[in-house]
């Protein structure tokens, strides 16, 4: 049997109004990610990695086409219902942590799933966990500015996954770091989807990390194609 799609992109455009050009970023994007795939997502700059990953995140809406997560089509739905979407089924990894600077890495972490009605120790519970499993339990009660880079998105990708979504999206997680510690962090993180059965759509400038993933994607032309 063919591994279950959890997230495909139909037919996706993308358009910016550029004074009184339109500038076409996606032109028809077809994509399919199944449960467990690691993809990554390699072009240059400016051709539309983050637009892609935003719109295949429910962050931003598509001018045409259509975002199916989990079987649901997610293009026109309501704003309140696809930030329900987007806190149950989506996780998000920046290549800047946007951590909350005043709360601890576990608080951090507890975070989403509080919002989502989990109760304070169940939602610490999980937190640690990942955190352990991400290596960093001793830096549990360290504020953002008390950890080092690569520590401070091992963080993130814990917080990113704390809702057990279907799917990681993560735009250059490893963008900022140094070339060993890109590898330890891409580490856990790869362990992680593994472990959890994730799917992962990760953009990255870092050829030997795409060299790990199950396959490759680019843009091309408004298109996504094998590289
Ligand atoms: P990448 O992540 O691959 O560097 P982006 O998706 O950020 O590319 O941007 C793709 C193109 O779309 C760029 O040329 C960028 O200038 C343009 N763009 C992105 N966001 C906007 C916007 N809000 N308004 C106008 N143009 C934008
Ligand atoms: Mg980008």
């Amino acid at each position: 049997m063919a591994a279950e799609i959890v997230l495909e992109l139909r037919a996706v455009e993308r358009h910016y109004e550029q004074g009184q050009r339109k500038l076409t970023i996606l032109n028809g994007v077809d994509f399919t990610l199944s449960k467990g795939e690691m993809v990554a997502l390699v072009a240059p700059s400016g051709t539309g990695k983050s637009t892609l990953l935003h719109t295949a995140g429910l962050l931003e809406r598509p001018d045409g086409g259509d975002v199916i997560l989990g079987g649901r089509a997610c293009g026109r739905l309501s704003d309140d219902d696809r930030t329900a979407i987007r806190r149950n089924d989506i996780g998000f990894v920046y290549q800047f942590h946007h951590l909350l600077p005043e709360f601890s890495a576990v608080e951090n972490i507890m975070m989403p799933q509080m919002v989502k009605g989990l109760r304070a120790d169940e939602a610490r519970a999980r937190a640690m966990q990942l955190l352990d499993y991400m290596q960093i339990a001793k830096r549990a009660d360290h504020r953002p500015a008390e950890l080092s880079g690569g520590e401070q998105q091992r963080v993130a990708i814990a917080r990113a996954v704390a809702n057990a979504p279907l799917v990681l999206l993560a735009d250059e997680p490893t963008g900022n770091l140094d070339p060993t510690t890109a590898h330890y962090v891409f580490d856990a993180l790869s362990a992680l989807v593994r472990q959890s059965g994730l799917a992962a759509l990760i953009a990255t400038h870092n050829h030997d990390l795409a060299a790990r993933m199950d396959r490759r994607v680019t843009i091309s032309d408004g298109h996504v194609v094998p590289l």
